[in-house]
């Protein structure tokens, strides 16, 4: 029986996750839930799940949450602080990180820090600390058990390869909805038809994220640090029908991959199950349905987001804190409408350009780098006075 705690339990990912532990009652228990504002959902996984402990972010909803499960024995916490404690608990095998942006960052580190497993969905904590979690997670002996579809792709790729050198990795993105769109085309998007994902059903934030190939940039930055390559060994490749997730190639030419339909639900399971496979219903992949698959470059004039995150990688640093800082601010700004969509790279170029660059932050560095880069995005954004 593995613990687990979700961060971010009522999400897109942290929904699909408790969809596992229903399956799998023997093999998996939902020790801790955390939320960030919705009570309602919250409440109710609780009565399903009776959790031993729950978290509501927003202090605002403490009141609502504990006295709607006033009955049950279940502990009720609130607040950010309340996040990196509640990771620590003895009983907890499993810390399953679906929060989305950078506040997923400081739970994480406390995860490691009290020898948990982490199944990392939250990607933004590699953005910007990539190298001080992953130094982490070796010191405390704790496995990083990828979520995200195109890293848990690889993942499975390398099973039995530890010893053999990877050329490339082949990074696969959907396109997006906007993926045939001109430069004219893209400035008059809406955010609407930016929340339409072809294949995938995410998160608002991450949605917008796969329109811009942001998403994609951020990770190509997770997959340098969780498998070890420089990011010039690792090539995005446009692939529409998003069945083949992503896949390694190895020196002798070798091209290993994993394939299936977009469903979330297979690379949360194995981050919770590995090395072993569980049954998992659902459609399967027909291939003589799909008839064909394509493969295109991709274009980064288009969308420069990506060329941004390859130079912020490049750079090091504080630059990949400043890019999802920029990032988060001007995605939230066009989802309200108050920004273009090409706007967004514009923004975050700027904001790069404009905060003080860090060569070497430690873990305690970011949270400030994150508050001054969000500051100044958000002047650029228009949403702040000068
Ligand atoms: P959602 O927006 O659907 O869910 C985010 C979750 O985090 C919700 O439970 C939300 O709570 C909670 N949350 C948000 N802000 C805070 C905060 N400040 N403090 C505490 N909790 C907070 O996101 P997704 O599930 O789509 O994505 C989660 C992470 O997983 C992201 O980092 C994303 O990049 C990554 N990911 C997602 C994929 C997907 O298919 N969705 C695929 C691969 C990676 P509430 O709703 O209660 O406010
Ligand atoms: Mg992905």
């Amino acid at each position: 029986m593995r613990r687990i705690c979700i961060l971010g339990s009522t999400g897109s990912i942290g929904t699909q996750t408790l969809d596992i532990i229903r399956q799998h009652p023997d093999k998996f228990e939902a020790h801790t839930l955390t939320a960030g504002s919705n009570a309602e959902l919250l409440i109710r996984q609780a009565r399903e799940f009776n959790p031993d402990t729950i978290v509501i972010a927003n202090e605002d909803k403490y009141d609502l949450v504990r006295d709607a499960l006033s009955d049950l024995p279940i502990k009720v916490y609130s607040g950010a602080q309340a996040l990196c404690e509640v990771v620590e608990a003895a009983p907890i095998d499993t810390v399953l990180t679906a929060m989305v942006g950078f506040a997923g960052l400081p739970p994480t580190v406390h995860a490691l820090k009290a020898g948990k497993a982490v199944a990392l969905a939250n990607k933004e904590t590699l953005v910007v600390a990539g190298e001080a979690i992953m130094r982490l997670a070796i010191e405390n002996r704790c496995p990083i058990l990828p979520v995200d579809s195109e890293h848990s792709a690889i993942f499975q790729s390398l099973n039995g390869e530890q010893h053999n050198r990877i050329e490339k990795i082949l990074l696969t993105a959907s396109g997006g909805p906007f993926r045939n769109c001109t430069v004219q085309e893209l400035q008059g998007v809406t955010a609407e038809q930016a929340l339409r994902h072809p294949n995938w059903t995410m998160g608002a934030k991450i949605t917008i994220d796969s329109a811009t190939m942001m998403n994609k940039g951020f990770e190509l930055i997770e997959a340098k640090w969780l498998f070890g390559l420089p990011a010039q060994a690792i090539e995005v490749v446009i692939h529409p029908e998003s069945v083949i997730h992503s896949a390694v190639q190895f020196e002798d030419g070798a091209v290993i991959a994993q394939l299936g339909t977009p469903d979330m639900h297979l690379p949360i399971q194995y981050a919770l199950s590995y090395p072993a496979r569980l049954p998992l219903p659902g459609a399967r992949l027909d291939l003589f349905s799909l008839g064909a698959l394509h493969f295109e470059q991709p274009d980064t004039s288009r969308f420069p987001c990506l060329r941004l995150a390859y130079e912020a990688i490049a750079r090091g640093g504080s630059a990949p804190c400043v890019l999802n800082a920029a990032n988060e601010i001007a995605n939230f700004r066009f989802r309200e409408g108050g920004i273009g969509f090409m706007d967004i790279p514009r923004i975050i170029e700027e904001t790069l350009a404009r905060v003080p660059f860090v060569p070497a932050p430690t873990l305690d560095d970011y949270p400030a780098i994150n508050r001054e880069a969000r500051l100044v995005a958000a002047r650029l954004t228009g949403s702040l006075k000068k």
